[in-house]
């Protein structure tokens, strides 16, 4: 099953360096979620070739503009491009009333149903669960109420062990892939396990964008294939970093390593460093499954996932 992560914008506040501010596309399948939107998110969506129609959600970690400033312009081009289906977005609650008196001082009235999910930072909640995916948001420590958000998919069916595909009459075999025992029509029972194997471990990513470190953090997001933490800043400026409550590349790998997670994407980065490299450096020295994030690359989420460049 496709489940993977585009990173679109990998800036902080400041634009520079040629990264954008932060926005991240989540596809699963045939379905599009859109982590963040910082100015110019539209632009960066089509550059990677990816339907602005086929984004079902939009989960907004904070309102600091390096993170919703985009969403004005999305929302109006996908009611220009005459978008009817309905949008999910989930935010904080003031990004309701910004969005609300930005449309009504326009004059706009969206073609497309815009269904707004307050998102509260007191504890994690469950924001969205269906029959592929689980989203919970992750209480986060920033100058203003943020949340990252933890994307977990659903164990998917029970594989047939083909030796026994062709003793199971059709009508049964969902009944069987969903876990059940097979009853036979002379009641004999068959146990589910003698039928079938274990499916694949289901996959978790987890987006941690703007925060100071936070206590509970690696505990929230333990053991998930793939991390995006920020990483604003090296240690050298671990003072600016604790000011403005951010992290530190040293930070951010901790979390990984006390959270045991497959590999580390780091992020945000200041727009002060035009070379990565001592980021990247300062987190695998702690965490060496460690990438930096590449604006439009894929990255894969599953039991495999691995920093690109890691030799992992
Ligand atoms: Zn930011």
């Amino acid at each position: 099953m496709r489940f993977e992560v585009i990173p679109l914008g990998t800036g902080a506040a400041l634009p520079a360096q040629g990264r954008s501010p932060s926005a991240q596309v989540l596809r699963l399948e045939d379905a599009l979620y859109l982590i963040d939107c910082g100015e110019g998110t539209q632009e960066r969506l089509r550059m990677a070739g990816l339907s602005f129609m086929r984004i079902s959600r939009v989960f907004i970690s904070h309102l600091h503009g390096d993170h919703c400033f985009g969403i004005m312009g999305l929302l109006s081009t996908m009611h220009l491009l005459g978008r009817t289906r309905e949008l999910h977005l989930h935010g904080p609650q003031p990004l309701k009333a910004i969005i609300d008196l930005q449309l009504q001082a326009s004059g706009t009235w969206l073609r497309f149903p815009l269904h707004f999910h307050a998102v509260g930072d007191d504890a994690p909640q469950v924001l969205l669960e269906d029959e592929r995916l689980t989203v919970t948001s992750l209480p986060l420590r920033h100058r203003v109420p943020t949340t990252g958000f933890l994307f977990r998919q659903k164990p998917g069916p029970r594989p047939l062990r083909p030796e026994h595909v062709n003793s199971i009459p059709h009508y049964r075999r969902s009944a069987v892939k969903a876990g059940h025992d097979l009853v036979r029509d002379d009641g004999t029972v068959v146990p589910n396990a003698a039928l079938t194997t274990d499916p694949p471990p289901p996959a978790a990513y987890a987006y941690c964008s703007d925060t100071a470190p936070h206590p509970h953090l690696a505990s929230w997001v333990r053991g998930v294939d793939l991390l995006y933490h920020e990483a604003t800043f090296t240690t050298h400026l671990a003072a600016r970093a604790r000011e403005t409550l951010h992290s530190t590349a040293a930070q951010a790998a901790t979390v990984a390593r006390e959270a045991g997670v497959g590999a580390l994407l780091l992020g945000h980065f200041s727009s002060r460093y035009k070379d990565l490299t001592p980021l990247l450096d300062e987190a695998r020295a702690i965490f060496p499954d460690t990438a930096l994030s590449e604006e439009g690359r894929c990255y894969p989420i599953g039991p495999r996932s691995s920093a690109p460049g890691t030799g992992g």
